[in-house]
């Protein structure tokens, strides 16, 4: 069987050891199978440990393989669309508890680098530039509705202040949220993946999941194997393919590109991002960056269709670098990837079960990092009989893609076409 790498990214080069894990040969029994080892399917996996179920993960490449070996690194709070949509879909109740966990993921984070000892460069610190007045706006009403939710560790910056804490002449104020940061997210990935072998958890790589029989007992099978279990969690997102043709309906894979500088001296590193804060602007499609723990920077940007070798990538994505920070111009880059995250019509998470034994979540569209530690625990509450918090994410409405899959990659061209003019012209 083809054995799958990751890909050449900053993150792989950087990564601390970990143990070859072998493909699943024969069958194996568990309490819950989990398909894929990202955030989601091991943050499920050690909630479900912590209490007690006997758990196995096949992962169809390597721990970390897709979007959580590859993102940004960046904690950020909240979901991709904010809790006043949310209010207004499903009313003041069920916004409430939603509005409550907006923040939790970020403390799952931390709770697990301390409880584990997971070594991956955390950081305290996010800041949301703002290049516009109209998105400054957006940030002060942000901040009133966060606060709302009993959020209040934010504080807004106007264009003096977040000079700050940015060397870049491209904002006109922001906002700064100390319980946001960020890490080394392919080795949160690998210490989250250890966390699970220490609490008697078991991780299949090169192992994907080709076939689910579904029913009273499913079975999930491998190539080489099969696993029966009582329950099975389809943690596989915007890599799981067609393996569940009611999930890929109603989502849609997208991808981003990622770029990292040499090492910058300690002097340049310092005057970019002094307090080493990381950084999103507020555009839909929006550039991310960050220092890394050896003081390179790394930059993500935008939703790129089609662009997939490292020139290519450097070429699209050294442009807004050099935008926001025009003192870079003769630094070199030394790794460009991409990877994919998956975006839903409403870009709220899909949450759900198929019959009374499989159960779901995907679709954080792009804001992922906190969401999938969150959506971990809610999953393991919900296969513990506590479902409160899991039936307020189930509940969000889910829309299928118009024109279903065959149509899904012309309308996200589209889409990523009218929010490139909308970010251009400010409205
Ligand atoms: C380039 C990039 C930058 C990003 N930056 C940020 C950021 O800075 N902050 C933020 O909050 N979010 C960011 N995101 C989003 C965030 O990374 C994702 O939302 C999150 O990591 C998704 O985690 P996941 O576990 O659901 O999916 P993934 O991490 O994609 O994991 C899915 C796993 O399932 C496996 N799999 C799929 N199908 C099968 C199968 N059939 N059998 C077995 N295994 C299977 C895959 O191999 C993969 O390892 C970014 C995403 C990308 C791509």
């Amino acid at each position: 069987m083809a054995h799958t790498a990751y890909p050449q990214s900053y993150y792989a080069a950087s990564a601390n050891p970990a143990p070859e894990r072998p493909p699943l040969a024969g069958e194996v029994e568990t309490d819950v199978c989990i398909v894929g080892a990202g955030y989601t399917g091991l943050s499920t996996a050690i909630s479900l440990l912590e209490n007690g179920f006997k758990v196995t993960l096949v992962e169809a490449a390597k721990v970390g393989f897709g979007a959580s070996g590859r993102n940004g690194g960046q904690i950020v709070n909240s979901y991709s669309r904010d809790i006043d949509v949310i209010e207004r879909s499903v009313g003041a109740q069920q916004a409430k508890l939603l509005g409550d966990m907006a923040f939790e993921g970020g403390r799952i984070i931390r709770e697990r680098i301390a409880t584990y000892n997971i070594q991956c460069d955390l950081k305290d610190g996010g800041v949301f530039a703002a290049n516009t007045s109209k998105h400054l706006k957006h940030l002060e009403a942000q901040k009133k509705l966060w606060e709302r939710y009993g959020h209040t560790q934010l504080e807004l910056m106007d264009a003096a202040r977040i000079r700050e804490v940015v060397a870049s002449d491209s904002y006109v104020g922001g906002m700064l949220d100390m319980s946001g940061g960020h890490i080394h997210p392919l080795n949160l990935a690998l210490g989250e993946a250890a966390a699970v072998e220490s609490l008697g958890g078991v991780i299949y790589e090169q192992s994907p999941a080709v076939r689910i029989e579904r029913g009273a007992n499913p079975v999930v099978h491998t190539p080489n194997g099969r696993v029966k279990a009582k329950f099975v969690v389809i943690a596989g997102n915007a890599y799981l393919g067609n393996l569940v043709p009611e999930l890929a309906a109603k989502s849609m894979p997208c991808g981003t590109q990622v770029i990292t500088t040499e090492p910058l001296s300690e002097a340049l590193a310092n005057t970019l991002l002094p307090q080493d804060y990381c950084v999103e602007d507020c555009n839909y499609l929006l550039d991310y960056y960050r220092l890394s723990g050896d003081k390179r920077l790394i930059f993500g940007g935008g939703v790129v269709y089609g662009a997939r070798d490292p020139a290519n990538i450097e070429a699209i994505i050294r442009p807004k670098m050099l935008r926001a920070f025009p003192q870079l111009k003769d630094v070199k880059i030394d790794y460009a990837w991409t990877g994919n995250f998956l975006l839903t019509l409403s870009r709220l998470p899909q949450v759900g079960r198929l019959g009374d034994n499989i159960y779901y979540s995907q679709g954080c569209s792009g804001h992922g990092v906190t969401y999938t530690h969150l959506a971990g625990k809610i999953l393991g509450e919900a296969l513990r009989g506590q479902a409160e918090r899991f039936d307020a994410f189930a509940n969000l409405p889910h829309y299928p893609f118009p024109g279903g899959r065959l149509l899904q990659v012309p309308f996200s061209a589209m889409g990523a076409w009218y929010y490139s003019l909308r970010d251009k012209l400010g409205f």
